[in-house]
């Protein structure tokens, strides 16, 4: 029996290597792996850069404390802010944490300015912001905050996308509204742009901030951000899983405007922003910053999604729809997700579940268009199998 407390449904599959898109289990297998650590690894197993990056850091510095100026730090919060809306960033050590520090924040910048009654949060039914008891009861699906009361009070919820129904619940205490850009762990459900493009209207109009939660879906697109073809600017981006490239790294991105309450003292981490870390976020910067590979991302994007759609077309009675956008992909099955799943690991290929009976594809961003076209293999040869 497993020493390991029992909140995994795990797989009876270990690993012991990955290089780039593929997983080498532990009997010798090799795996198409597009889950990827669930949209983490977005550089793939074990790339070149980030292992050297490792390696030297590694023998320089492992970690300090924030009570000191990390270089490493400054540059990638430099490097961030440059490239994105952001004036500043606060350094974390996952998606979790990312999204509460982003809800204090929120919280901390109405108290500053003299409006604390400010400091309530409307999210989306069905959301995924964290395992923390503030971004549980954000989401409040009870799947996941069963047993764990009493409920966190300062979050209220209306169905995905139901702009009417924000504008109902807003009141004197709204703070904030905060959503995924793509709804993950949900099902892959883009926020449509003219949907972004409302709610940064609803904000302003009611002195309310814009939290846009990026952790799964930032630069999956092709853009550095899921909601950039919208044209708005957030307030508060939390980011995490592949701004690390397979390292816990997460980070809240804020405008000087809402960063005003957060004064030495007002929230902190041990380890978060440390140099190790922090190197590793720089070198993922370092490659999806060249020029063209994001370009390349929409392009592999498109190629996906066509011959997914293309299956879908001829397996009616296996897939209702394609989701997502880019490399961050959904597939809406008609037969159980999990049975497909298992179908896809007989066929040594690797996909996670989500939300409304969809499974999520996950390549990296290094993805080859060859890779794509043995996932395409053996998405419709589980399909035929299936059928
Ligand atoms: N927010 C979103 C949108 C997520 O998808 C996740 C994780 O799946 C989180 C927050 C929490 O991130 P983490 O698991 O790194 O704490």
């Amino acid at each position: 029996m497993s020493s390991v407390l029992g909140t995994y449904a795990r797989k009876e599959i270990s690993f012991s290597s990955g290089k780039g898109s593929y997983l080498f289990s532990e009997n010798g297998d090799k795996y198409l792996d597009f889950v990827q650590g669930i949209a983490t690894n977005i550089l793939g197993h074990c790339h070149e850069h980030l292992v050297k990056t490792v390696q030297e850091q590694s023998k320089k510095l492992w970690h300090v404390s924030n009570a000191f100026i990390i270089p490493e730090q400054e540059r990638l919060a430099k490097r961030l802010t440059d490239k994105t809306f952001a004036d500043f960033v606060c350094f974390q050590n996952s998606g979790t944490e990312a999204t509460e520090a982003s809800i204090k924040i929120a919280r901390k910048y109405f108290h500053k300015i003299g409006k604390p009654e400010k400091n309530r949060i409307i999210t989306f039914q069905g959301s995924f912001h964290g395992r923390t008891l503030a971004a549980l009861f954000a989401a409040n699906n009870p799947k996941h905050t069963e047993g764990f009361g009493p409920k966190i009070d300062g979050f209220e919820q209306v169905a995905f996308a139901d702009l009417e129904a924000i504008r109902a619940k807003i009141n004197k205490n709204t703070a904030a509204i905060m959503i995924e850009t793509i709804m993950g762990e949900g099902g892959i459900k883009v926020v449509p742009d003219n949907c972004i493009k409302e709610l940064r209207e609803i904000c302003d109009k009611n002195d309310i901030l814009l939290i846009l939660d990026e952790v799964q879906s930032a630069y999956r697109t092709g853009d550095f951000f899921a909601f950039e073809k919208s044209g708005i600017i957030p307030d508060i981006v939390p980011i995490a899983k592949g701004i690390g490239g397979g390292f816990p790294l997460g980070a809240c991105l804020v405008t000087k405007k809402v960063s005003v309450g957060m004064t030495p003292g007002s929230h902190g981490s041990t380890f978060g922003g440390n140099p190790l870390a922090m190197s590793v976020g720089n070198a993922v910067l370092d490659i999806i910053f060249k020029k063209d590979f994001m370009d390349n991302v929409k392009k592999k994007g498109k190629y996906f999604d066509k011959a997914l759609n293309k299956i879908k077309d001829k397996y009616p009675k296996i897939i209702e729809e394609v989701r997502g956008d880019g490399l961050i992909k959904g597939i809406k099955m008609q037969v159980d997700n999990a049975k497909f799943i298992k179908k896809l690991i007989d066929n040594k290929m690797l996909t996670v579940k989500a939300e409304e009976n969809v499974i999520r594809l996950f390549p990296p961003l290094t993805v080859l268009d060859k890779e794509l076209d043995e996932a395409i293999t053996k998405i419709e040869k589980a399909c035929r199998e299936m059928d």
